[in-house]
């Protein structure tokens, strides 16, 4: 099936990051970069697990109606895991130029086989979490081993006293 001039029911366009206009609220840059894709499920459906945590609950995705802008912390993210803080209220399209491509990979996936898609985004959020905590557990490590060669050339001052 061809998906690429189709729009994605459950899901926006979102951006990195907004500007602040003249009285300090937020706005949509000129250049806005890449476009990513969020996708929600509709209110009364079972809500996956993922970006639970981030400050835009995807219940509240399926009700936007205009440009809804995350201020503070934490962004929202994307599906291909970028973050994301300007959500756009209409369906993310595939024949947009600027699309950002996992997240257009995704969102084919997601219009085919959501659970296929919420698995797979899952599995990144996973891995993605293994790679920390190996990096800090190897970064820990070094830390210690540094101690020790300091222990080891600190000259001892306690000869023959
Ligand atoms: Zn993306």
């Amino acid at each position: 099936m061809d998906y690429t001039n189709d729009e994605i029911t459950n899901s926006h366009p979102a951006v990195a990051r907004y500007v602040n206009g003249r009285y300090g609220e937020p706005e949509l840059p000129d250049d806005y970069g890449k476009v990513h894709a969020v996708f929600y499920v509709e209110p009364g459906q079972e809500t996956p697990l993922i970006w639970r945590y981030r400050s835009v609950s995807m219940k509240r995705l399926a009700q936007i109606k205009r440009i809804e802008y995350v201020e503070g912390w934490p962004p929202l993210d994307a599906a291909c895991g970028a973050r994301v803080r300007v959500i756009l209220p209409m369906a993310f399209h595939l024949g947009e130029d600027n699309l950002c491509p996992p997240c257009k990979r995704l969102a084919v996936i997601w219009a085919m086989d959501p659970d296929e898609c919420i698995r797979q985004i899952q599995d990144r959020h996973d891995k993605r979490r293994q790679h920390d905590q190996m990096k800090s557990d190897l970064e820990e490590y070094h830390a210690a081993q540094e101690r020790d060669l300091e222990r080891k050339f600190t000259p001892q001052r306690d000869f023959g006293t």
